[in-house]
């Protein structure tokens, strides 16, 4: 039999007195941005999912804003890679470094006892890049690694009771992915991810400028064009913006004045698809999760701030529609919840 003090002072009895002095942490692993929650400081993290690096050698150049700044503006020998695309890990290497990157940045050497870790990543990666991300996190110095789904933070995030009886819809516009879920009882009933998301309206922007006006802007500026003036229905007080970029017939630097209606008819596809894509989820919900559907509508999550697009669902599915409170950092926001609530958390990593 173990003695008594020793079972006092098992692991398990000194983890509380061990997350005195450690700093456990929740991480947004985001195809466009990566948001570390650090307990008891908030969100220490927020920077661009990206890393450049020297091709030549191998060397990492710069990670996060700094690296995102430099995309369109490096010498051959260096590339920005994003090294999560269309919500699946595209390079495990880079993303290993990323991660171990943010980590410490978190930490910024205050740890004195090595911390519990979750990671939220999306729905959709394979076991083997679920291993590898719990493998980079372990090798970043964690005691305990845990995943969750992206899904499921983002609605626990928005404060919906994702473990009651009951359906929850909400819909998270990543970068790479939209993701459509269906939650009820801390379970997944139904769940879509979609390659149409804030990058491909990004796309479109720079798509829509190039055919019109023959000019050429790069995807930053198309990013801001969207967040400045894009809309998924018609504004009450019309906007314009001034957009800089290379004339394909002159060659050199023009600029135009664009217009929210412009815009909108540029993401117009981007926003009929994701809204095609929530219409066909509903079409496949059992009657009793329809029910409480059609009283508590969806939430929004992620790239949801683009004007108008509650509007805009609302009109097109007939449902109550909110946009989560702080809709870009719900992800990491929920996945902190769990850093207090251990049985919660068992209850939804996955593994
Ligand atoms: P991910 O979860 O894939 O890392 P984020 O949640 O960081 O992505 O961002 C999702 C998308 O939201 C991005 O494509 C970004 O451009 C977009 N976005 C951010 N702010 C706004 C805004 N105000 N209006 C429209 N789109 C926005
Ligand atoms: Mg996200």
């Amino acid at each position: 039999m173990r003695p008594e003090w020793a079972t006092r002072f098992s692991l398990q009895n000194l983890r509380p007195l061990a997350s005195l002095f450690s700093e456990d942490l929740a991480i947004d692993l985001g195809t466009v941005n990566t948001r570390v929650y650090a307990r008891g400081r908030g969100i220490v993290v927020n920077e661009p999912s990206a890393v450049a690096l020297d091709e030549s050698t191998g060397e990492v150049q710069a990670i996060g804003k700094q690296a995102r700044q430099m995309i369109g503006r490096t010498p051959s020998r260096i590339k920005v890679i994003k090294p999560l695309r269309d919500g699946v890990i595209a390079d495990f290497k880079v993303t290993e470094k990323m991660l171990s990157y943010f980590i410490q940045g978190a930490h910024q050497r205050r740890t004195l006892v090595h911390p519990r870790i979750i990671v939220s990543v999306p729905s959709e990666i394979t076991q083997v890049e679920r291993r590898a991300v719990t493998d980079s996190a372990y090798r970043a110095k964690a005691a305990e690694v845990h995943l969750v789904e992206q899904a499921m933070m983002a609605a626990l995030g928005a404060g919906l009771p994702v473990d009651r009886p009951g359906g929850n819809l909400v819909v998270d516009i990543g970068g790479g992915t939209t993701d459509i879920a269906l939650i009820s009882m801390s379970g997944i009933v139904y769940s879509h991810s979609l390659r149409t998301a804030g990058n491909h309206m990004d796309e479109a922007i720079m798509n829509y400028v190039k055919r019109k006006y023959n000019l050429l802007i790069g995807e930053r500026t198309a990013e801001q064009i969207k967040i400045e003036i894009g809309s998924a229905s018609p504004l009450e007080k019309p906007v314009t913006m001034e957009v800089k970029g290379r004339s394909l017939i002159e060659g050199i630097p023009k600029a135009i004045t664009a217009d929210d209606s412009e815009i909108r008819e540029a993401l117009k596809d981007c926003v009929s698809t994701i809204v095609n894509a929530i219409r066909a989820l509903l079409e496949r919900t059992p009657p009793e999760l329809s029910a409480d559907i059609s009283d508590r509508g969806m939430v929004l999550a992620g790239g949801a701030l683009l004007r108008n697009l509650n509007k805009k669902m609302r009109d097109e599915t007939g449902l109550p529609v909110c946009v989560a409170d702080d809709p870009l950092c719900c992800v990491v926001l929920g996945t902190a919840k769990l850093l207090d609530d251990f049985t919660l958390l068992r209850r939804l990593a996955v593994h």
